[in-house]
């Protein structure tokens, strides 16, 4: 073989692994960066979730002062030694010695990566992490996507005429009916026609509800209804919500025997208990002004975003459940129910407001003046008036009397009695002492009774808290050092104190690692924190933080206290040193 050959040889081969390389390496970059999610991002979600009612929807938690128990998911125990702090966001099993912030939970917990896990999270408190792997998506979004476009594009056609008018009627602009993308279902053979050109598959058609089989044929779900389509976190169409047009003539062959409102029905991604009708809009509105409106009806929303009332969620017809509540409260500081005045709208009010004390949540209820809804009432009497109705709401206790007085005369003693049986158990529930106490005066003061019968009356022995004391720490206690250092990420100054008069070598390695991590990203939230450590170091760390204090110590307290033993020692080691030189 020529020598020409041979380096001909050699540089094609070269040539064709600079290529495999080439190729490899760009796989790994588009992985990588694909994978990438904002640090802004992760820290924001971060701020709103709360570990406690995360790890709290999977298991029941008891609590331990002021963290929570329970039994290690990771390890097999008889015994709970998984500790969650609410108050610093992270757990730690002493078991099995894994531990993290919300995210290394949920990593472990539903076997996910580090984003996947940011996105699951993101995910359940209604911030939109974009798609991470774009493979894994369902199948049902891009059919809903298709849909949704096609109903809006009816809406605008002639079909969609009377229903286009009806909307301009119940005072909707245009650009109303864009931000929410409302269109129209017209007719079955009008809406197949065109459905078919979309070259859909009919088994993720009827996957999604968009049209149902009954014998051999097929028929639209929803006909001749305007439809508001229910979009999730991620600004998805994930369903539709349709609803009838009034005292038509329908030309369409229309459906006005079915119910006013129709939903899609559940598919693997719209579950109605977990979503809530206008967040994609809603919710950077509701951060700001840290207030959720939630009313009953998609008219009722879509007309008070109309009249700038822009902070507003709906509860699709059905009565509030925990996720929801749970949303709205990690977005929102207050939250009002404004419900229809009728005596439905006050039955929806009553069942809300139980699951929102459980919840930790004190939510305001605005009546209305009959028969008004929150449609009709900010159309007649505009933004103004409407937000005067939001500062004159009722709380739970002066809400519940307000209905019951209704049925049982308070001035009598069945009344009285009524009444508090159905008000001491909610007021119970309260988790402030001292809302609990002010509940208890409003309720006497509406009883003409004493403030102590009724205390007396709701503070029946209860097993739950029986059960509550038998669970006691076993944690180890902290040694001094550890404390100091927990300390001092809670109390932000890590940057300030001098790592390395930590007289545990490990402990001192441990903090430098923090140290110069915090100071690199400027990151001194205690959960943000461990988002930046190695794992080992991560999970000493959560060990640490998730021993509780003692309770008449601060974290100021233990600092100050290590600052002055190490001073005192220094001064100790100077006064020995004069003495050997003496
Ligand atoms: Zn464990």
């Amino acid at each position: 073989m020529s020598r020409q050959r041979i380096s001909i040889i050699f540089l094609s081969i070269s040539i064709y692994f600079c290529f495999v390389t080439y190729g490899l390496i760009s796989v790994i970059c588009l992985l990588f960066f694909k994978n990438m999610i904002p640090e802004k991002k992760i820290n924001e979600i971060l701020s709103v979730a709360d570990i406690a009612r995360i790890i709290g929807e999977f298991y029941p938690l008891k609590t331990a002062g002021r963290n929570y128990k329970i039994l290690c998911p990771f390890h097999q125990e008889k015994t709970p030694s998984f500790v969650i702090s609410p108050d610093k966001q992270i757990f730690h099993c002493f078991g099995c010695g894994k531990g993290g912030n919300v995210f290394h939970f949920i990593m472990e917990h539903e076997k996910l990566s580090f984003p996947e896990a940011v996105k699951w999270v993101g995910q359940k408190v209604g911030v939109i992490v974009e798609d991470i792997a774009a493979g894994n998506s369902p199948k049902l979004y891009p059919v809903f996507k298709l849909i949704s476009s096609l109903f809006e594009k009816f809406l605008y056609s002639p079909c969609g005429k009377t229903a286009y008018q009806y909307l301009l009627k119940r005072g909707l602009k245009d650009k109303t009916l864009k931000d929410f993308h409302l269109g129209y279902a017209p007719s079955a053979e009008i809406q197949l026609e065109e459905i078919k050109k979309l070259g859909l598959a009919s088994d993720q058609l009827i996957k999604g509800g968009i049209t149902t089989r009954k014998s051999n044929r097929e028929y639209p779900y929803f006909r001749d209804r305007i439809i508001f389509p229910i979009i999730n976190a991620q600004g998805k169409t994930i369903a539709f919500g349709g609803r009838s047009i009034p005292a038509k003539t329908s030309a369409a062959g229309g459906d006005n025997s079915m119910p006013k409102y129709l939903n899609s029905p559940e598919n693997e991604i719209f579950e109605k208990g977990k979503t809530l009708y206008g967040l994609n809009l809603a919710r950077k509105n509701i951060l700001t002004e840290k207030k959720a409106i939630i009313v009953e009806g998609y008219m009722d929303l879509v007309s008070l975003y109309e009249a700038g009332v822009q902070n507003v969620v709906a509860s699709l017809g059905t009565s509030l459940t925990r996720w929801q509540i749970r949303i709205l409260s990690k977005l929102a500081d207050t939250i009002y129910l404004v419900y229809d005045s009728d005596a439905a709208g006050e039955r929806a009010s009553l069942r809300g407001l139980e699951l929102f004390v459980e919840e930790g949540l004190n939510p305001l209820t605005v009546n209305l003046p009959y028969p008004e809804d929150p449609d009709s009432f900010i159309k007649k009497y505009g933004k103004e008036k409407f937000n005067a109705c939001l500062k004159s709401s009722q709380n739970i206790v002066e809400f519940y009397l307000n209905c019951l007085k209704k049925k049982h005369d308070p001035k009598t003693i069945e009344g009285k009695v009524n009444i508090s049986k159905i008000i001491l158990p909610i007021i119970k529930k309260v988790q402030s002492s001292l809302r609990k106490n002010e509940y208890i005066k409003i309720l006497a003061n509406a009883l003409n009774t004493d403030e102590k019968v009724l205390i007396e009356e709701m503070s029946g022995k209860s097993k739950q808290s029986e059960y509550e004391k038998k669970i006691n720490y076993r944690s180890p206690n902290p040694n001094e050092e550890e404390m100091v250092l927990s300390s001092m990420i809670i109390e932000n100054d890590i940057l300030k104190e001098d790592i390395s008069e930590f007289g545990d070598g490990n402990l001192r390695k441990i903090a430098l690692e923090i140290y110069s991590k915090v100071k690199e990203k400027k990151q001194n939230k205690p959960s943000a924190i461990l988002n930046l450590l190695s794992p080992n170091v991560r999970e000493t760390l959560s060990k640490i933080m998730a021993n509780p204090f003692v309770p008449e110590y601060t974290p100021q307290r233990i600092i100050q206290d290590w600052r002055k033993k190490n001073k005192e020692r220094k001064t100790r080691n100077e006064q020995i040193e004069k003495l050997q030189h003496l």
